[in-house]
């Protein structure tokens, strides 16, 4: 339910129907714009009578909302939301991209990629230290290690880091960590998304799961916010279909409707999306042209050595050309 106020509302009646939600188990959200100030109503409304709502002398009109993601619908926050990701802000015409390479290797391997992406323009680094394999017997990542490595990459840089936690138990390895990842094996570990949600209010980028519906995404975006962390910022990396030619099949038509339904940032991932360095260039510069709200790329000094996703890490240099492209299309639009 979506309360919107009369013109001219006090600070001090917005308080007051502030507590009467809140006597009634409901948690108000309120946006204010220049225009209008609503309240999103967060909680089991089915107690709660919208005749009575309508009826208060400082409310406009109610609205009931059919999609069952509350806080992550632009109904609720009719504005774009700016997530702060470790001082580089993300959204709302904000545009970031996060380049590294898909694990931490080494420590030449981690400040030199940092380095290079950082001279070609890039805003955040990327690095797993927790990396989630098809098989066991594949490179794990380095771990604890990793994360040391990645805060060094930042200490030499200056760029903010993003990496992706599995276990909620290592959390605490996390203090350094600017922005969390979720991956898509975990977009519906709904556990974890509950206790990050609950634990910290650092940003989390949630990548959308191989088979996840577009609500499924918004709903997993929803555990977060309603568990207490509303910096979410969506992303997506394509998903499973029947075709062979690509890593994952992309529809960038996806960060339109995203856009539509919901007030956080969409970023998009053209390296998991097509599995090959020579597509990341031209899907990047697609998907910077439909209006996502930044990119996240994979960039490795040696692809060919790389111990994870070497075939759609690009080079620095081909990174290089991209954001010059990159910021071209930005230009334009
Ligand atoms: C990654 O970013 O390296 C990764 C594992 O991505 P995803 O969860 O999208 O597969
Ligand atoms: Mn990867």
């Amino acid at each position: 339910m979506i309360i919107t106020l009369k013109k001219g509302t006090s600070e001090s009646q917005v308080e007051s129907l502030k507590e009467l939600l809140r006597s009634k188990n409901i948690e108000p959200r309120v946006w204010k714009g220049e225009l209008e100030t609503v309240i999103g109503c967060v909680g089991d409304i089915a107690h709660l009578d919208p005749g009575l709502i309508e009826a208060l002398d400082v409310v406009e009109h109610v609205q009931r909302i059919q999609e069952p993601y509350k806080a992550a619908n632009r109904k609720f926050h009719p504005a774009d939301s700016v997530v702060d990701c470790g001082g580089v802000p993300v959204g709302g015409g904000r545009f970031a991209v996060i380049a590294g390479p898909c694990s931490v290797e080494s420590e030449t391997q981690i400040v030199e990629v940092a380095r290079a992406v950082k001279a070609a323009g890039a805003t955040l680094l990327r690095g797993g230290a927790f990396k989630p394999r098809t098989s066991p017997y594949a490179f794990q990542g380095l771990g604890a290690e990793g994360l040391r490595l990645l805060t060094l990459a930042k200490k030499e840089t200056g760029l903010p880091i993003v990496t992706e936690l599995m276990e909620f138990k290592d959390i605490e390895l996390f203090n350094d960590v600017d922005v969390i990842q979720i991956g898509a094996r975990n977009m519906q570990n709904f556990n974890l998304l509950k206790e990050v949600g609950a634990y910290t209010k650092k940003p989390v980028l949630l990548k959308r799961g191989m088979s996840a519906t577009l609500q499924e995404l918004l709903m997993s975006a929803e555990y977060i916010m309603a568990s207490g962390n509303p910096n979410v910022i969506l992303c997506e990396r394509g998903i499973r279909t029947f075709e062979t030619a690509l890593r994952n099949t992309l529809d960038l038509g996806v960060v339109t409707v995203l856009h539509r339904l919901s007030h956080l940032p969409v970023v998009v991932d053209p390296s998991h999306a097509t599995g090959y360095a020579y597509m990341v260039d031209s899907v990047a510069v697609a998907a910077t042209a439909i209006g996502a709200d930044g990119l996240i790329i994979e960039v490795h000094n040696d692809p060919p050595r790389a111990k994870c996703d070497g075939a759609q890490s690009q080079t620095p240099e081909m990174f290089t050309r991209t954001m010059a492209r990159i910021r071209r299309v930005r230009e334009v639009l």
